[in-house]
């Protein structure tokens, strides 16, 4: 088969950052463990990697010795989880993606002007865990639209911001519903620039293409986006590893698009094109 390749599949800015931070992290560590507050991103194969490398998930940081090293994750944290592991007498090293950092800031100086943070994203996700912890009492998650609507009046002017790798549609949606109910609110349009380029891709990808191959795992929020995204245009497979690609579900299909998500290693999209233009 044809493979057509999207220019932004794979490690976003934030995520690459991250890994080169755990893994400079861990040279300067020489081998001492290190350890992540988490999986540092959503791909077990990545994480596996790190691990050859020293760097370690931790499920829990209160079990460390004092004195050891915790690298937060691309997605950040609340400012509260922070003091935690810097009171357990462990070593902070921020990983932090700069632009969630950002959208942190936004929600900070919301929460400290008496606004009301209303965050659009997946609730239980880290970044918008994070978000939240910036955001102060009465921050809220919501999902679209109908949970705008649905909300008790929070008593505030009202700020709006997205989880950053949030669709672009849905938070235009979201932001209408916000105005119409709050017309003083703020809407502070946070999602990324590799979202949106990534799926402002799919369209293109989508015009050339058969079937479409989305790469990422299954705990990748922003690769299960891409991928319902992708199946309004064409039918769609997501695969984990190249092992998980089966003929059948491409018959008939003489050129395939292929991308990833942002958590996704270039060696797997390789590995998959690899064995997609080899059927
Ligand atoms: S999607 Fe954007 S904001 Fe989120 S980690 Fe990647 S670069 Fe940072």
């Amino acid at each position: 088969m044809r493979v057509v390749q999207a220019r932004n599949a794979g490690f976003c800015f934030g995520v690459r950052r991250a890994i080169e931070t755990a893994e400079r992290t861990a040279r300067e560590a020489g081998g001492a463990p290190v350890h992540t507050d988490g999986p540092l991103i959503h791909n077990a194969h990545e994480v596996a990697r790190l691990g050859r490398l020293g760097v370690h998930p931790c499920a829990d940081p209160a079990a460390l010795p004092a004195g050891a090293t915790v690298v937060v994750r691309a997605h950040g944290i609340p400012p509260a989880r922070r003091a935690w592991l810097e009171g357990l007498g462990l070593r902070v090293v921020d990983a932090t993606c700069p632009r969630v950092a950002g959208i942190q800031r936004i929600c900070r100086e919301a929460a400290a002007a008496g606004r009301r943070v209303l965050v659009l994203g997946d609730a239980g996700h880290a970044e918008v865990v994070g978000l939240l912890g910036c955001a102060g009492p009465g921050a809220a998650v919501v999902d679209g639209p109908a949970a705008v609507e649905a909300l008790p009046d929070p008593g505030a002017p009202v700020t709006l911001v997205s989880q950053s790798t949030q669709a672009p549609e849905r938070f235009r949606e979201t932001a209408d519903a916000v105005r119409r109910r709050w017309p003083d609110a703020r809407i502070a349009d946070t999602i990324c620039r590799a979202t949106r380029d990534r799926q402002g891709e799919l369209g293109e990808l989508a015009a050339g293409a058969d079937a479409i191959v989305v790469v990422g795992s299954p705990e990748s929020a922003n690769t299960g986006r891409l991928a319902s995204l992708a199946a309004a245009l064409r039918p769609t497979v997501v695969v984990d590893s190249a092992e998980d690609l089966r003929a059948e579900d491409f018959a008939g299909a003489g050129t395939v698009g292929l991308t990833a998500g942002a958590s996704t290693p270039d060696a797997m999209i390789a590995a998959v094109r690899a064995r997609l233009e080899s059927m």
